[in-house]
């Protein structure tokens, strides 16, 4: 009890300084809906542009202890939604056990697949383990075009993205009347705000039509300005007038909808964040001033408890707004 107090003492510090910029609003957590949960940095893919610099030669995984502790967190607070990101988490050995463990509790699970996993040596099975247990896909594909994809992901990984929502279509996927969801991911490829999701929905269905594949959404997301993006907009020159564009484009009523007030994210080793982005940028939960492990939480409620938030969160409200699911403004 007394550790939970100290912690309760760590959520009422103010949140850290944003220096000479101008300050994000505070905001609050509202009853957590998701717990977002990284299974590790392992990936088949190396891509340039990755915030979590995942790939083949990283070797941190959730372990069993700290995914039993998660399910203990969700039978606690009785959460909704278990959403599972990586690396390429079907790569974590626990990945299918987890699924089934959600899947069982009447939870709905998201898998955010990098869709060539699917072609990987060991998955062969991977599609229709996911079709089974009504596995929500949401996949990145950063645009439409072959070019565009393999610079930013790797040479031939256009072709091995078609194929793998070929191989997801052919279980259902993206098929009307299925209930089997598979939303592709769609971010701009330099520092501006996304397209009107609609008209680039209409696009993206045209030319993966071409392909003989099939999708449900197209979840459209601001890049923000952190890690490798943030870097290379300072080598640039261009990481200011980034910022403006965020700053200028603030919506206030996007800051009911951000998704850290619903939102509870978790580290491969078990720390947690009030969202991924603040997860890669080792921001504590609620602007704590120390690491904070799910374990210090099962018995601990959040509800109104503050916020982690810096300049980056503009870009969680600038124009339609940007989160995992998309834009807030839909
Ligand atoms: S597929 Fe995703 S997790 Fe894997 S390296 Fe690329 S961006 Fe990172
Ligand atoms: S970056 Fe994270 S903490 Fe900031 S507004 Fe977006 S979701 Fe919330």
């Amino acid at each position: 009890m007394d550790e939970i107090k100290h912690l309760k003492n760590d959520f009422s510090n103010p949140p850290r300084s944003l220096g000479s910029l101008k300050k994000f609003p505070e905001i609050r957590r509202r009853s957590t809906e998701t717990i977002q949960v990284n299974l590790g940095y392992r990936c088949n893919q190396a891509c340039s542009h990755c915030h979590v610099d995942a790939g083949p030669n990283r070797t941190e995984q959730m372990t069993l202890a700290t995914l039993n502790l998660v399910f203990k967190y969700i039978d606690k607070w009785k959460i909704p939604i278990l959403d599972l990101t990586g690396g390429a988490p079907e790569l974590n050995p626990y990945f299918r056990r987890t699924v089934e463990q959600a899947v069982t509790r009447g939870i709905h699970v998201i898998d955010r697949c990098n869709l060539t996993i699917l072609s990987e040596v060991g998955q062969k099975e991977l599609a229709r383990f996911l079709a089974e247990n009504g596995v929500h896909v949401v996949a990145s594909l950063p645009c439409h075009s072959k070019t565009n994809v393999d610079r930013q992901r790797g040479v031939g990984i256009f072709e091995l993205s078609i194929e793998g929502i070929r191989k997801l279509n052919a279980q259902g996927y993206g098929v009307a009347g299925s209930g089997l969801e598979l939303d592709l991911v769609y971010n701009p490829q330099g520092p501006s705000l996304p397209p009107d999701g609609e008209a680039l929905t209409k696009e993206y269905k045209q030319v993966l039509a071409e392909y003989d594949v099939f999708f449900n959404r197209l979840v459209t997301i601001t890049n923000m300005p952190i890690n490798r993006f943030k870097h290379q907009l300072e080598r640039e020159g261009l990481l200011n007038g980034y910022m403006d564009v965020l700053r200028s484009g603030f919506v206030e009523k996007n800051l009911n909808k951000v998704m850290c007030r619903a939102l509870l994210s978790v580290s491969w080793d078990g720390h947690v964040f009030d969202c991924d982005f603040n997860q890669m940028l080792d921001l504590p939960l609620g602007a704590a001033n120390r690491a904070i492990h799910l374990s210090e939480l099962v018995d601990l409620p959040l509800l109104n408890s503050p916020i982690a938030v810096d300049t980056h969160c503009f870009g969680c409200t600038a124009g339609a707004g940007s989160s995992c699911s998309g834009a807030l403004t839909d």
